[in-house]
């Protein structure tokens, strides 16, 4: 991969909408530190905490390489989930679930006890989501997952499209099933109260990429444009762009998708938003497209992928804007007020990559498009495996862990050739 770290020619819509924010300096002289986290995602961020948590005489520094607002973990849809559905109606696939759920449901309290201790609003809400199908393929899929839900016992309400367009002012999906188990929030918000509320033994330096990263004796130096910081025991918490360092190379690929919000809809367009103050719907196919009403009046469209680069801005703005017209003809007057792209990782069993990659360097990657919980999680427990305090199968005997994907020129291939296919097979539920 040709980037060290990620670059945006966008600038986050969720951001935007918040309160200009000052960032942590950046590093300017060398340092020395018992451990140094690379990224302050939700990953980054949960393992520096919980470092701290643990041992807090530890010097912790973590290095970020944009700033905390301006990065991926600002830039999502922020959807959430403390709990995770099984796959299939099988006994293995429920009890998969209910491990995962163990996991994930720790990590949420946890974050959820750090939001109340610090006072951060990031407009939580457990409003559920609707996973909706527009197409006969898609309603086949979600048939399934009604089943699951059937199977296992957990509650869901399936709508129908009368139903959908009641909620949610659109009248594109002819099924769907809602279901608790998601809270909508303001991304950015969340991520900037968890990095401005660091405990002071945790140094944060934003604008700060590591561009090198070296092993020094027992430990490792990690080179910045402003100093150089040996540590002992290092994260790597930069997501894809782990591999720039060299490391799990086959494990992942960085995946750009994208988003846009609409400006304020007039008071008398409000109807056409849906009854319900708030909702969140997600596609029946996974190329598909994610919605949420924002706020009174705003509305959110996700969706496209691109592999390792992104999407020319005003080609990407168009797409979703066809999205979203297909959705809510007519608002097609609505302009959209902000357009963004981010990047996610992507695993090819959808497992992160979690572990020790050599002495004294650990890593945790590839969320798959799930990072809020699911990063929070890793973090947390890859802070107990740095520091000897929890054994690797905590994790990864309930996450599994990524298996390999094919080297460059034939991931690039297949990347094309399986999104063409999968993009053909989603139709018009992207
Ligand atoms: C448009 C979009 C919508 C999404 N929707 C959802 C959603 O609704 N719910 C959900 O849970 N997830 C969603 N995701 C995925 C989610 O954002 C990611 O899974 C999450 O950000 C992963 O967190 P992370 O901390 O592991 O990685 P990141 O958030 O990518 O953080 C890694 C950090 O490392 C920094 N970095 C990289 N290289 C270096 C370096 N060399 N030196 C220093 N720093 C470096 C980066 O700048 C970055 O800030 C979405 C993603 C996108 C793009």
């Amino acid at each position: 991969m040709s980037q060290m770290y990620p670059t945006y020619s966008s600038t986050c819509g969720w951001s935007a909408m918040l309160p200009p924010r000052r960032p942590h300096p950046a590093l300017e002289r060398d340092a020395s530190v018992d451990f140094a986290v690379i990224g302050a995602g939700f990953t980054g961020l949960a393992v520096a905490r919980r470092l701290h948590e643990i041992d807090p005489q530890a010097r912790v520094m973590v290095l970020e390489a944009g700033t905390v607002d301006q990065g991926s973990s600002a830039r999502n849809s922020g959807f959430t989930a403390p709990e995770v559905l099984p796959r299939n109606a099988t006994l293995p696939g429920a009890e998969k679930a209910r491990r995962q759920s163990a996991l994930f449901g720790h990590a949420f309290e946890w974050m959820t006890g750090i939001l109340d201790a610090h006072g951060i609003d990031c407009d939580l809400r457990q409003v559920g989501s609707i996973r909706a199908a527009a197409t006969e393929a898609g309603e086949a899929s979600l048939r399934r997952v009604i089943e699951v839900a059937r199977a296992n016992g957990i509650r869901h309400e399936v709508l129908d499209r009368r139903q959908i367009a009641d909620r949610t002012g659109t009248e594109y999906y002819r099924i769907g099933i809602h279901v608790n188990d998601t809270y909508l929030l303001q991304p950015s918000a969340l991520v900037q109260g968890l990095a401005d509320c660091l405990p002071e033994g945790v140094a944060l330096h934003e604008r700060s990429p590591v561009t090198r990263l070296d092993r020094d004796g027992a430990g490792w130096r990690l080179t910045t444009p402003g100093g150089v910081v040996r540590a002992r025991c290092v994260a790597l918490a930069n997501n894809g762009f782990i591999r720039s360092f060299g490391y799990l190379k086959l494990r992942m690929a960085t995946i750009y998708t994208y988003a846009a919000l609409s400006a304020p809809v007039a008071e008398a367009d409000l109807p056409r938003l849906g009854a319900d103050p708030a909702w969140g719907v997600l596609p029946a196919h996974r190329l598909g497209t994610t919605l949420r009403r924002v706020g009174r009046d705003r509305l959110m469209v996700r969706s496209l992928y691109a592999l390792e680069g992104e999407i020319a801005p005003d080609a990407a703005a168009a797409r979703l804007r066809d999205r979203f017209i297909r959705r809510w003809p007519a608002l097609a007057h609505v302009p959209f007020a902000h357009v963004w792209g981010g990047t996610t990782a992507l695993t090819m069993n959808g497992a992160p990559w979690w572990g020790r990659l050599a002495e004294g360097l650990f890593a945790s990657g590839g969320c798959n498009g799930s990072g809020i919980t699911k990063g929070t999680m890793l973090g947390w427990h890859l802070a107990g495996l740095m520091t000897g305090r929890e054994t690797p199968e905590a994790v990864t005997d309930a996450m599994g862990t990524a298996n390999l994907i094919a080297p460059e020129p034939f991931r690039s291939i297949g990347f094309h050739i399986v999104s063409a296919l999968e993009t053909r097979k989603a139709g018009l539920e992207a």
